[in-house]
């Protein structure tokens, strides 16, 4: 291969890492990038094949403001096989901080390790850790009492929202941060009647708690002198936690424990932690891995410019052997190091198809991996420069993905209850005509937008109608009635109330991934904010007084978790359940179709679930968007005539069904089991604006 250290135009690079001849010369196949350390020394390693040279500089701290402006160490790295630069140091270099300085492309700068496991406040600098000395205590047995595969009901939550509200019952200095999670016993006003934080997500029930970015992200300042609020859609150490959220981010070891402390307070709840990932693009072009091997890891248009699919300015290249390697490398630290039982993929349709199907090959072989998840948007911000012969993890070739691999499905998003791009636009229950197609679709969990696509699996398509973009559930539903109605704040709230409950119920009884957006249950609102992303932080934060004022919503949320929970056929995952649902003539505004058990052997298998496994065998199930209340006749009643033949899609021909909620509550026994309201014959009616549902 040619000399592949010599000055570049951006396009002369593009055209350089587009070639075979390259990937094959350069891939590197080694698990010991960066610091792997050992208590008698650490051995540095850095991949880097288009630099000239490269030297390792050691800092006795994270930062030149804590008075270690310059290295008290520099050695010269040897370039070994595939383009490895080396270092080997001995003694104990535990708590020691680091950075490259490397020369390429005619350049000489300095970077933090791509492959940190710690780092420095704002993640300037890296860290040698000794990640044993930075577990929590009990974390070797952090996932033993993990409930077994849950039909998943995801909360998803940013670290500060969860606890910034000075009502959060969380002690003042762990607000915002991870610590919040681990403080116990947390309610309203001293009255622990009134849950907060983490007693609120155990009251509540759901299965999975999805994390907003944790990894170390570049908008926030870390020293805290400024007061900033950020998402963290914007990575800078793809290993490393973020140091905003610990107690002290000027040492590196206590972000490690505090994050791990956070998950393990959600794994001895019964929860389990997906991770929201951002691979798609970095903070910036200034990033570690332009440092390291320019333009390598991104994709570039054919002008040498960066492609910018992501509309954050510059899209990382998946389809790279190298970057690949470093995504599959950096989602299994996570789950082994971490315990992270999930991930979400931010922008997934910019990364190819084979790198999603080998990440989730390498989390497969992992102890317990098959029940990782793993999802993500099927979706990009603008056209990206994928190299040819790779196909986008997009929508449209959901069916090249994993049957393992979900994807969000914004066509039920968007039929329940309006575009999110379109503040005035109507769906299903908040008034637009001539959606009962598009919503017994998303009953089956498949895409309409796209001729109805089936997907692979029952659990491959992520059910939702809000996420962190966008309105909230409530500020939309508030929005499209204010035209509608008088203005008035009782009747507005009442009408918002009834369009909440009916769209959490259908999205409830969907096939698929359960998620929400945390305090959709409870009205959330950002006071008619859709981008808050860098927001203040009370206009993003749970506001955990509010969440008690509509703590009847919350109820009914509570009960719509334990019937997902319980009723065996939303956990199949095999594309079998199709056959136990039937659809039921319905007027115009109405969708109805019962749901059967079916035999259901994988999670029957589970005797740990059969505790909570619902009496019903069936669910009969409607959906009226329409102002008047409506009578279905109920299904499978006693036949009039005894010579007519049981109808095969019965097998119980009783004719008495159980009510189990009318559209605004449920019943809830012993805060752990539903019980029937009533008892019902012949026909029920389904209320106005309403879910109706009956189990026999
Ligand atoms: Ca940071």
């Amino acid at each position: 291969m040619e000399n592949v250290t010599q000055k570049r135009t951006p396009g002369e690079w593009r055209e350089l890492f587009s070639s075979q001849e390259f990937e094959e010369a350069y891939e590197y196949g080694g698990d010991d990038l960066g610091a792997v350390y050992q208590t008698q020394g650490t051995d540095f390693a850095l991949w880097a094949p288009t630099a000239e040279r490269a030297e390792l500089l050691l800092y006795r701290a994270g930062s030149a403001e804590e008075g270690a402006a310059e290295p008290f160490d520099r050695t010269e790295a040897v370039r070994t096989e595939k383009g490895v630069f080396r270092v080997h140091k001995n003694g104990d270099l535990s708590g020691v901080y680091y950075t490259w300085l490397v020369t390429a492309n005619g350049q000489t700068q300095e970077t933090a390790d791509p492959y940190a496991k710690a780092a420095g406040v704002n993640g300037q600098r890296s860290m040698v850790i000794d990640l044993k000395k930075a577990e929590p205590e009990g974390w070797d047995k952090d996932q033993e009492k993990l409930p077994k595969a849950p039909a998943p009901v995801v909360w998803e939550v940013h670290v500060g929202d969860f606890s910034h509200d000075p009502q959060s019952g969380v002690s003042e200095e762990n607000r915002g941060k991870y610590k919040a999670f681990s403080e116990k016993d947390t309610c309203l006003d001293g009255n622990t009647g009134n849950p907060t934080c983490m007693s609120w997500l155990k009251w509540l029930g759901v299965t999975h708690v999805q994390i907003l970015p944790m990894y170390d992200y570049g908008s926030v300042d870390e020293t805290g002198k400024k007061i900033q609020y950020n998402w963290g859609y914007d990575p800078m150490n793809y290993f490393v936690p973020e140091g905003s959220y610990a107690t002290d981010p000027y040492h590196g070891e206590v972000r490690v424990r505090e994050c791990r402390e956070m998950i393990q307070a959600l794994h001895r709840a019964g929860i389990r932690v997906i991770m929201d990932v951002v691979y798609n693009h970095t903070f910036s072009i200034d990033s570690v891995f332009q440092k390291t091997v320019p333009y390598y890891f991104y994709r570039q248009e054919a002008d040498g410019s960066f492609s910018d699919g992501s509309a954050c300015g510059n899209d990382t290249a998946s389809e790279r052997r190298m970057y690949r390697r470093y995504m599959i490398d950096c989602i299994c630290y996570w789950v082994k190091e971490y315990h992270v039982d999930g991930f979400r993929f931010d922008l997934m349709g910019l990364h190819d198809t084979e790198t999603m199907n080998e990440i989730r090959a390498a989390l497969d072989c992992l102890p317990g991996g098959k029940e990782i998840l793993m999802y993500g948007e099927p979706w990009t911000a603008g056209k990206t420069a994928i190299q040819p012969g790779y196909e986008q993890a997009l929508k449209c070739n959901a069916a090249l993905l994993s049957d393992r691999i979900g994807f969000f499905n914004d066509d039920i998003r968007d039929s329940i209850k309006g575009s999110v791009f379109e503040v005035k636009e109507t769906g299903f229950v908040n008034g637009a005509k001539g959606l009962e197609t598009q919503i017994r679709s998303s009953v089956l969990g498949f895409c309409d937008g796209m001729g109805g696509y089936q997907p692979s699996s029952a659990h491959q398509s992520v059910s939702y109608v809000s996420a962190h973009d966008n309105y909230t559930l409530w500020d939309k539903l508030v929005h499209t009635l204010t035209d509608s109605m008088e203005p008035d704040f009782g009747a507005y709230n009442e009408a918002a109330l009834a369009q909440n409950r009916l769209a959490a119920g259908i999205y409830f009884t969907c096939l698929g991934i359960t998620f929400l957006q945390a305090g959709e249950e409870a009205a959330r609102t950002k006071y008619g904010d859709d981008n808050s992303y860098r927001s203040a932080a009370k206009v993003n934060q749970l506001d955990w007084t509010r969440m008690h004022e509509y703590r009847d919503l919350a109820e009914f949320y509570r009960g719509l978790i334990l019937l997902r929970k319980s009723f065996p056929a939303w956990r199949q995952r095999s594309l079998e359940v199709l056959d136990q649902i039937s659809f039921v003539d319905a007027p115009e505004g109405c969708v109805a179709f019962t749901i059967r058990t079916g035999a259901e052997p994988e999670a029957a298998a589970e005797s740990v679930l059969t505790d909570n496994v619902a009496p019903w065998q069936e669910l009969f199930i409607i959906y009226n968007a329409n102002k008047e209340a409506v009578e279905f006749r109920l299904p499978g009643g006693k036949c009039s005539d005894p010579e007519q033949e049981p109808s095969e899609n019965y097998f119980a021909l009783e004719g008495k069904w159980q009510l189990l909620t009318d559209g605004t509550r449920f019943k809830i026994k012993e805060d752990t089991k539903l019980e029937q309201i009533k008892e019902l014959e012949g026909s029920v009616w389904a209320e106005p604006v309403s879910i109706t549902i009956l189990g026999r």
